[in-house]
């Protein structure tokens, strides 16, 4: 493979939610869905970020290398990694030769032929699943669920740990259906070592601003916690399908 260069957004040093031990985060430009509470929509442009090499992401993560312990490396996040595939597969590739281990954090709005062999490269995946519902997912995301699906079948086949998350954004999926649905849509998921419901915030809203996009949930207060709390509570990790 001829080496590709790639599009970072940009690093996050130590970050200890996006997987497990201590890890490097790289989020990586460019993101085909557009979802209604994104975080982050100055990652969606695949023209914006920087140009980025495979060697400098290596060299950036090497400087934690001490301490990744058993379980840290690097997260790819994004934006969508599995929108650069081939520069995703490359940098893993690269990573690995150097013993540092990757996972894939995604929503599963985008596949190509790259997508198997990131799957295959990955040690594990962060699928953050936006709805179990397709005609929902699709309101959310613009973009189909079916990529999803096919997702979980390459995850499934390449036996890959996962961690399922959902934000929970009130008056979109805050209900105990909801979490009932998600509990059903999970069992396709042959292995899941956790899942994590994580509450709506309003942090990056000014994002919006500042790129001049409307942000359509304006009026929707945070997540109340102890709701998000109790609907946690309900989470059914299938035990057929867990570690
Ligand atoms: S998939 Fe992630 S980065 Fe892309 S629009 Fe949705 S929340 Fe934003």
């Amino acid at each position: 493979m001829t080496s590709v260069r790639g599009k970072l957004h940009s690093f996050e040093t130590f970050g200890a939610v996006d997987g497990p031990g201590i890890r490097t985060v790289v989020f990586l430009q460019g993101c085909p869905a557009r979802c209604s509470y994104c975080h982050n929509p100055d990652t969606w442009d695949i023209h914006g970020g920087s140009e980025i090499e495979t060697k400098q992401i290596v060299d950036r993560a090497k400087r934690g290398m001490s301490y990744y312990g058993e379980e840290g490396g690097v997260t790819f996040s994004g934006g969508e990694p599995l929108f650069q595939g081939e520069f995703l597969v490359q940098t893993m590739r690269a990573l690995k030769k150097i013993g540092i281990r990757s996972i894939i954090d995604t929503s599963g709005t985008y596949m190509d032929e790259f997508t198997e062999p990131a799957v295959e490269e990955c040690e594990m995946v962060l699928l953050d699943v936006k709805h179990s519902d397709p005609e929902k997912f699709r309101n959310i995301t613009g973009r189909k669920q079916e990529t999803l699906l096919k997702l979980i079948e390459l995850i499934n086949k390449h036996e890959k740990p996962v961690w399922v998350r959902q934000v929970i954004v009130p008056g979109i999926n805050d209900t105990e259906k909801n979490i009932e649905d998600l509990n059903e849509f999970i069992r396709k998921i042959n292995r899941i070592d956790k899942v994590e419901l994580l509450g709506y915030h309003s942090l990056g809203t000014e994002k919006y601003e500042k790129l001049g996009i409307k942000y359509k949930l304006k009026d929707i207060k945070p997540m109340d916690s102890r709701v998000l709390n109790q609907l946690s509570s309900m989470v059914k990790i299938p035990q057929s399908n867990s570690l």
